[in-house]
């Protein structure tokens, strides 16, 4: 009996010392969840009462608060959105801007033969293979056919893409 009370007593300041390190540990780590919390939904969005809401959540529900915060945060961060636009905005003029006709600077498609605005020609077809040539070729790159005999006035610019989107930032 004696040896038990002995070895408990030898023994308890052992737990409590742990229990002190436990503790302290899940204190830091809360107080870690905490700034990361405030650090990723800074990241994510710049409304005042959203940045408070998140956290607060994970401040009062030590832990708990976590999941919460990773469910309810807004999915993009404001960086990866800005960038999001950016290319779609890049796509959507590439699109519109790529092929204009060197007449009417209206937008035509890079297999047209003729402008469907002013009717400028644009290309022609070979004679021997009837692919689509280029206007300034000598040769049809199809089918090797001399493409001199009826070269029509050429127009070498009628490909011409317009000017790159000048980037200012990123
Ligand atoms: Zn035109
Ligand atoms: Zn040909």
């Amino acid at each position: 009996m004696e040896a038990i009370q002995e070895f408990l007593a030898n023994i308890l300041p052992l737990i409590r010392l742990g229990a002190i390190f436990l503790g302290a540990y899940a204190v830091l780590l809360w107080a870690a969840s905490v700034l990361w919390a405030y650090r990723d939904i800074r990241r994510r969005t710049e409304d005042v009462s959203v940045q408070v809401l998140a956290v607060g959540i994970v401040l009062l529900l030590p832990f708990l608060g976590i999941p919460l915060h990773l469910i309810l945060r807004p999915p993009q961060t404001l960086a990866e959105k800005y960038e999001r636009t950016l290319e779609e905005e890049f796509l959507r003029r590439d699109l519109e801007e790529q092929f204009v006709c060197p007449e009417c600077q209206r937008p035509i498609e890079p297999d047209y033969l003729f402008c469907p605005h002013c009717h400028t020609q644009l290309r022609r077809r070979c004679d021997a293979c009837q692919k689509v040539v280029d206007l300034t070729w000598r040769i049809c790159p199809y089918c090797g056919h001399s493409q001199t005999g009826s070269a029509p006035t050429v127009r070498a610019e009628a490909y011409a893409v317009a000017p790159p989107v000048e980037v200012t930032q990123r």
